[in-house]
C-alpha cells in the first residue's frame, strides 16, 4: 500500500507536467485545448485545490461527449492519447473512474450513427477506446448499455474490405468480450460469421487485421453460447485447417503471433465440452502432436509448443479409472453405522476443473487471502479453557497408565519384572514358518539359493504351520544373517502374527522381516531433466493416436487374483504383490512393453485419499528401464517435483549384506492426467511417474513412496527396547491405550529414570517430574513421522548422559502410533472410519476414534491430577514442503497476523512456546526455524496441537512435521532425508527438551551441565520471524501440473504496440515487421503475484490495509 502511495505522487509531480508544456503541440492551437491542458496539469499537480467537480480530465471527457465540431473532437482524443501514452496504466484507470470508459462510447455512437461516419474521428476513437477498454473490467457492460456493441459490429460489417478500419473494429470487439453478455450479444448477431470472414488462410497482407480478427474471434468464445455456434458451424475444423495452413506456410517463423492466437482461440474453445469433443472428432490431437513434433524441431517456437500441450492435455478426452468401483477394495463394518454407509461419501471432489469455465485474471492472491480468513480472531477462542469434555469419574480409568507415579521401586535391585498390563506376545517364538517349504527343493546347491526363492510365498507368519520343519527363515538367517540394531527378524515374523488386518495378511513384506540400515552415502535431490514432463504427456497423448501400439494388459489386480500373471503366463511381464501390511497396490495394468500404470487402493472405507504407496515387484530384466506411473494420485503438487524420489529395497541387494531402502528413479515428475473417478469426470487425477533401471536379473523389489515403518515394526521394536534397556536405571513401559477398530492394541509407552534409591525424596522427585507427552502417526501415510519417533524412542532408552538427564527430568509419555489400523491396511490418511483422526480431537468418538478419545482423555487425566504436561508434540510428515519444523500455537501471534483490531499489547502471554525451536535451530540440522509458525487456523481447530493447547492448557503444544523430501538450509542442503536423519531429528528434539529445564533444575548439577555443554546456549534472543503456513512452500513447478486454467497470453502491451502500429503505419512491409517484432517479444502483461512473494509482505508488522494509515484516507488524496 506504501508504495501506491509513492508512484501515486512520483506521478503527479514528477515529469511529465513541466517537460510536456515544453513540447509542440502536434495538432491545434486552439484555446479551448490549452486552456483545459492546462487546467489539467495544474489540478494534477495541486491535488488539494481540485474541486472534485472542477477536474480538468471531467471537462475534457464532457466537452468530448457533446462537441459537434471535429476539430475539437480530435484535439481532445490527441490530449487524451499523449496523456494516457506517456503515463502507466494507473492513469487509464483514473480516467475510467472519471466515466471515461462510458465518455468514450458516447462520442463513438454519436460519430457513427451520424449520416456520414467520420473516420478521421471514429479510427483515432476506436483506438483509444481499445486501450481503455482493455482495462475496464465493465467495459462489456457499458458498451451494452450506450448501445455500442452492435454499431462498432456495423462499422466492422461495412469495413471489411479496409484493413485499417477492420483491426480497429475488432480489437474494440475483442475488448468488449470481457463480459460473456456482451460476447452472448455479438453471437445472437452473427458477429462470429462476421468476423471468421476476416481469419484467412495463411498471407502476406494485412496481417495486423488477420490477428486482430483470431483475437476477436478467441475472445467472443468466452460465452457457451458463442463455443456451440462455433462448433455448429465447423469453425473448429476450420481453426484446425487455418492453423495447420499457417504452421505449413510459415518458413520464415513471421507470423508466430497469429498461430499463437489460433492456438489461444482453439483454447478458448475447449473451455467447454462440445468444444473439447469437437477438437477430438476433427483430429485436432493428432494434428497438433504433429506440428508440436515439428516446431521442438526449431528454435524459437517454444511460445507455441507450450500451448500446444496444455491444449492437447485438456481435450485429451477423460477417462474412468479401469476399476469396478471407485471403492476401496477393503470394507469394514463401523459400529453403529450401516455397512454401506460410507458409499455415499463424496463431497470429496470439489469440481476444482471446472467444466465451462470463464477464465479469470481477479484472483490476484488467492492463497494468501484465504490463510488470512481462516485465522482464528475470536479471542474467546484463542484463550486456553482446560475443563474436561467428559465426566471427572470416567478419568480414574486412566490411573494404571502412570504406573510411575504409583509403583513403589521394591524390586529395584531385581534384574527385571513383568508388568501384567503389557500386552505380551512373545509366547510365540517359532511359530514362524513356511507353509510351501515343500516347494522349495532342499538339497538345491547353496548358488542356486536366489533372490527369487525369497518371494513372499516363503515368508509366512501363519501360526497353522506345519510343525518340525526346517524354516525358511532359519536357513536364510544361518546364511546371510546380518545385524540390524533393534531389529530382530524372528521377532518380527512372530509379532506379525498378532497384526490384525482387514485382508487377514500372512504374507511379510521382506523388507519390513528383514529389517534396514541406512545407505553409507547420502543421497543428493534427484535433478529434474529439462521438459520431463512433456516429454511424459507426449508419451500419454501418444495412447489416445496410436492406441493399436497400446498393451493394456491386467497383470496385477487387487480384487481379481485370477488375473494375477503368473511367470509362465506373461514372461515378458513385471509381476506385482503388495498384500501385505502397509502395502496397498490395487491394480497394476501394462501399457507398453516397459510401462506399468498403477492403480492405488482408496483408504478403507472411502473412495480416495490416494497417496501413499507400497508394492512389491518382481520378474525384471536387469539393465532395462521401466516407467511406472501411479495414475490415481490426488495431491495437487507434490515434492516429486522438487527432488524427491520414491525409495526402493533390493531383496537380492539385502542378502548381499545391503539391507537398505535407497532413493531411486529418475524422469521423474507429477502432473494432473486425464483420469478421472469412475463417477465424477468433473475430478480429475494427477500422475506420479518415474524410470527405475534394476540392477539384477529377477530381483525382488519393493517400491514405497516414502521408508515404510509397519504396525509390526513398531510392535517389534518396542519388544526390543525394552529388552535393551537396564530395568534398574530405565523405567520402560509398554501398556495398552485402548484396542482399536480392529482390535489391534495401540501402546502408550512410559520412559522415565528409575529413582535412584526408595528413598522418599528419591520417589517423590520422580513424582514431580513434568510430563512431556508424544503422539506421532495418526496420518498413515507420514512413515516419516515414525522414523523420527523411533529416534526419539531410542535415545531415551539409550545410556546417553543427555538421556539419563532427560529420564531424570521428565516423564515421557508416549503414543507411538495414533492410528495402527491404518498404517496396516495401507491407508493414506485416514483411519477405518474413513475420517482424519487428526480432525476428531474436539469432540473424539470413543467408538468411533478409540486411540484419539483415550489419548485426549488420558491428557485429561493428568491435567485433573496437577500434572499438565510441560510439551505435547505430534509428529508428522508434510508432502509439500522440505526441511522440518514446528507449528504451534500463540494468540498473539494470531491475533496480530490476521489483522484482529484488538489491542494485543494488554494480552498476556509466555513467550515459552518459542524455546524448543529455537534450540532446535541451533541443534538439529534438519530443522529449519523459518518454518515455523504459531498461528491457530479454524480449519485446525480440532487438530491434536489446537485442542491439547487450549482445552488441556498446554502452552507448548506442536505439531512437528518432517519433510518426505530433503532439506534446503544447512548441512543437508540439497540433500534427501533418510532414516538416520529423520532419526536424529527425533533424538535432537528430545535433547531439545532440556533446555526448558535448565533454569527451573537445582537439584542435578550435572544434568545443567549437560544442557548447557550440550546446546552451547545463552540467553540471547534469536530475531526469528514466525511464518505463515502456506500449504505449498515451493515456488511454482517448472512446467504447469494443472491444464485446466489457460491464460490469455496477450497483453495490454501487446494491444497498445498493435494499435500504435495502426495509426502510423502505412505500408504492409512495416506491418509485417511490427508483427514480427511482436512475435519476439514476451508477452508483458503484469504477472501475477505468486503466493511465495506475498509471503514477504504479509510478514511486515505494518501492512496498511485498505488504504488507511492512522485514520487518514490515503488512497484519494492524490492526483484527483
Ligand atoms: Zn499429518
Amino acid at each position: 500500500m506504501e508504495d501506491t502511495l509513492e508512484g501515486t505522487r512520483e506521478e503527479a509531480s514528477g515529469s511529465e507536467a513541466p517537460a510536456q508544456v515544453t513540447q509542440p503541440w502536434t495538432f491545434s492551437k486552439s484555446s479551448l485545448i490549452r486552456k483545459l491542458r492546462q487546467h489539467l496539469i495544474s489540478t494534477r499537480s495541486r491535488p488539494t485545490m481540485a474541486a472534485p467537480s472542477s477536474g480538468g480530465l471531467e471537462v475534457l471527457l464532457s466537452t468530448l461527449q457533446n462537441a459537434g465540431d471535429i476539430e475539437n473532437m480530435l484535439n481532445i482524443l490527441n490530449v487524451l492519447d499523449e496523456l494516457l501514452s506517456a503515463g502507466t496504466d494507473r492513469r487509464i484507470h483514473h480516467m475510467i473512474s472519471k466515466g471515461g470508459s462510458e465518455a468514450l462510447l458516447t462520442a463513438l455512437v454519436n460519430t457513427a450513427c451520424s449520416f456520414t461516419p467520420n473516420y478521421t474521428i471514429l479510427l483515432p476513437l476506436l483506438h483509444l477506446l481499445a486501450k481503455v477498454g482493455y482495462r475496464d473490467r465493465q467495459i462489456g457492460l457499458k458498451a451494452q448499455k450506450a448501445d455500442a456493441v452492435l454499431v462498432v459490429l456495423g462499422l466492422l460489417r461495412q469495413n471489411t474490405e479496409n484493413a485499417r478500419r477492420a483491426a480497429a473494429c475488432l480489437w474494440v470487439l475483442r475488448v468488449f468480450c470481457s463480459s460473456v453478455t456482451t460476447a452472448d450479444l455479438l453471437g445472437k448477431n452473427r458477429g462470429l460469421d462476421v468476423v471468421f470472414k476476416l481469419i484467412s488462410s495463411h498471407t502476406t497482407k494485412h496481417l495486423r487485421t488477420v490477428k486482430a480478427a483470431v483475437d476477436a474471434f478467441a475472445a467472443m468464445l468466452c460465452s457457451k453460447i458463442n463455443c456451440r455456434t462455433a462448433v455448429m458451424k465447423g469453425y473448429i475444423a476450420d481453426l484446425l485447417k487455418l492453423y495447420e495452413d499457417w504452421h505449413n506456410n510459415d518458413v520464415n517463423l513471421k507470423n508466430i503471433p497469429i498461430r499463437r492466437a489460433l492456438l489461444h482461440c482453439l483454447q478458448r474453445a475447449s473451455n467447454s465440452a462440445v468444444g473439447r469433443d469437437a477438437l477430438v472428432a476433427e483430429g485436432g490431437i493428432g494434428l497438433l502432436f504433429q506440428t508440436t513434433q515439428t516446431c521442438l524441431t526449431m528454435k524459437g517456437l517454444e511460445s507455441l509448443v507450450e500451448p500446444a500441450i496444455q491444449l492437447m492435455r485438456k481435450c485429451n478426452p477423460k477417462v474412468p479409472l479401469p476399476l469396478t468401483s471407485d471403492k476401496s477394495a477393503f470394507s469394514f463394518p463401523l459400529p453403529g453405522r450401516p455397512v454401506d454407509d460410507w458409499d455415499a461419501d463424496l463431497g470429496l471432489y470439489d469440481g476444482s476443473l471446472e467444466d465451462d469455465s470463464d477464465e479469470d485474471a481477479e484472483n490476484e492472491e488467492p492463497d494468501n487471502r484465504d490463510y488470512e480468513d481462516d485465522l482464528e480472531t475470536d479471542v474467546n477462542k484463542l484463550r486456553p479453557r482446560p475443563e474436561p469434555d467428559r465426566p471427572l469419574e470416567q478419568l480414574g480409568q486412566y490411573v494404571c497408565l502412570c504406573p510411575e507415579l504409583h509403583h513403589d521401586f521394591q524390586d529395584l535391585d531385581s534384574s527385571s519384572e513383568i508388568d501384567e498390563s503389557s500386552d505380551d506376545d512373545s509366547t510365540q517364538e517359532g511359530d514362524l514358518n513356511d507353509q510351501r517349504s515343500s516347494e522349495l527343493p532342499s538339497d538345491r546347491d547353496e548358488n542356486h539359493l536366489q533372490t527369487s526363492d525369497f518371494h513372499k510365498h516363503y515368508l509366512n507368519c501363519s501360526r497353522k504351520g506345519q510343525v518340525g520343519h526346517s524354516s525358511m527363515v532359519d536357513r536364510l538367517l544361518e546364511k546371510y544373517g546380518i545385524c540390524i540394531p533393534n531389529h530382530d527378524p524372528r521377532l518380527y515374523a512372530t509379532t506379525a502374527a498378532n497384526t490384525k488386518s482387514i485382508a487377514g495378511y500372512s504374507i511379510l513384506a521382506f523388507p519390513d522381516f528383514w529389517g534396514h540400515l541406512p545407505p553409507q552415502e547420502q543421497e543428493p535431490m534427484a535433478k529434474r531433466p529439462p521438459h520431463v514432463q512433456r516429454k511424459k504427456v507426449f508419451e500419454d497423448i501418444q495412447r489416445l493416436i496410436c492406441p493399436e501400439d497400446i498393451i493394456n494388459k491386467v497383470v496385477f489386480d487387487m480384487d481379481d487374483t485370477s488375473s494375477q500373471c503368473s511367470p509362465d503366463m506373461c514372461p515378458s511381464s513385471l509381476r506385482f504383490f503388495s498384500k501385505f501390511e502397509s502395502g496397498n497396490l490395487r491394480k497394476a495394468i501394462q501399457v507398453r512393453s516397459h510401462e506399468y500404470d498403477l492403480i492405488l487402493n482408496a483408504d478403507v472405507n472411502s473412495s480416495a485419499h490416494c497417496q501413499w504407496f507400497y508394492f512389491e515387484v518382481s520378474g525384471m530384466v536387469a539393465g532395462v528401464p521401466y516407467r511406472f506411473n501411479i495414475i490415481n494420485c490426488e495431491k495437487g503438487n507434490s515434492q516429486y517435483n522438487y527432488g524427491m524420489q520414491p525409495v526402493l529395497y533390493s531383496v537380492r541387494e539385502a542378502l548381499e549384506g545391503k539391507p537398505h531402502w535407497v532413493r531411486t528413479g529418475s524422469k521423474i515428475c507429477y502432473y494432473r492426467n486425464h483420469f478421472c473417478p469412475r463417477r465424477g469426470q468433473k475430478h480429475s487425477f494427477y500422475t506420479l511417474t518415474f524410470t527405475v533401471t534394476f540392477r539384477h536379473e529377477d530381483d525382488v523389489c519393493y517400491l514405497a513412496y516414502h521408508y515404510p515403518y509397519t504396525y509390526t515394526t513398531l510392535q517389534t521394536h518396542l519388544k526390543m527396547l525394552e529388552k535393551s534397556v537396564d530395568p534398574r536405571k530405565v523405567f520402560f513401559r509398554q501398556q495398552n491405550l485402548c484396542d482399536t477398530l480392529a482390535g489391534n492394541s495401540c501402546s502408550l509407552v512410559t520412559i522415565t529414570a528409575c529413582p535412584t534409591s526408595r528413598a522418599w525424596k528419591h520417589l517423590h522427585q520422580l513424582r514431580n517430574r513434568p510430563c512431556v507427552v508424544l503422539t506421532a502417526r495418526v496420518h498413515p501415510g507420514e512413515s516419516n513421522a515414525s522414523w523420527v519417533l523411533k529416534g526419539t524412542l531410542e535415545f531415551l532408552c539409550s545410556s546417553d548422559p543427555v538421556a539419563e538427564s532427560l529420564r531424570e527430568a521428565y516423564i515421557f509419555k508416549i503414543v507411538p502410533m495414533l492410528n495402527p489400523d491404518g498404517v496396516i491396511n495401507g491407508n493414506n490418511r485416514c483411519s477405518l472410519t474413513a475420517e482424519d483422526l487428526n480432525r476428531q480431537w474436539l469432540k473424539p468418538d470413543p467408538n468411533l476414534s478409540p486411540t484419539i478419545y483415550h489419548t485426549k482423555g488420558f491428557l485429561y487425566y493428568l491435567n485433573s491430577i496437577g500434572r499438565t504436561p510441560l510439551v505435547f508434540c505430534d509428529y508428522h510428515g508434510h508432502s509439500r514442503k522440505k526441511n522440518v519444523f514446528l507449528y504451534g500455537c500463540s494468540m498473539k501471534e494470531t491475533l496480530w497476523q490476521s489483522g484482529s483490531p484488538i489491542n494485543t499489547v494488554s494480552l498476556k502471554e509466555d513467550p515459552g512456546y518459542r524455546t524448543i525451536a529455537k534450540t532446535l535451530d541451533r541443534i538439529a540440522p534438519a530443522f529449519s526455524f523459518n518454518s515455523c509458525n504459531y498461528l491457530v487456523e479454524k480449519s485446525r481447530a480440532s487438530t491434536a496441537r489446537v485442542v491439547v493447547w487450549r482445552e488441556i492448557g498446554v502452552l507448548r503444544s506442536y505439531t512437528m512435521e518432517s519433510t518426505y523430501n530433503g532439506c534446503n538450509q544447512g548441512i543437508y542442503k540439497g540433500l534427501q532425508t533418510g532414516t538416520r536423519e529423520l532419526e536424529e531429528m527425533g533424538m535432537k528434539f528430545s535433547q531439545s527438551l532440556l533446555t526448558l529445564r535448565r533454569n527451573a533444575i537445582h537439584y542435578n548439577s550435572r544434568l545443567i551441565h549437560n544442557a548447557s555443554a550440550l546446546l552451547d546456549l545463552d540467553d540471547r534472543l534469536l530475531d526469528h520471524k514466525s511464518n505463515n503456513c502456506f500449504e505449498d512452500d515451493e515456488p511454482a513447478c517448472m512446467e504447469e501440473i494443472e491444464y485446466s486454467s489457460c491464460s490469455d497470453p496477450f497483453g495490454a502491451n501487446e494491444l497498445d504496440t498493435d494499435v500504435s502500429a495502426n495509426v502510423s503505419s502505412e505500408e504492409e512491409d512495416e506491418e509485417d515487421a511490427d508483427i514480427c517484432r511482436n512475435g519476439q517479444r514476451r508477452t508483458d502483461r503484469k504477472s501475477h503475484l505468486v503466493p511465495h512473494y506475498l509471503k514477504q509482505d504479509t510478514l511486515e508488522p505494518l501492512t496498511i490495509k485498505g488504504g488507511q494509515c492512522n485514520g487518514i484516507d490515503i488512497s484519494n488524496s492524490y492526483l484527483y
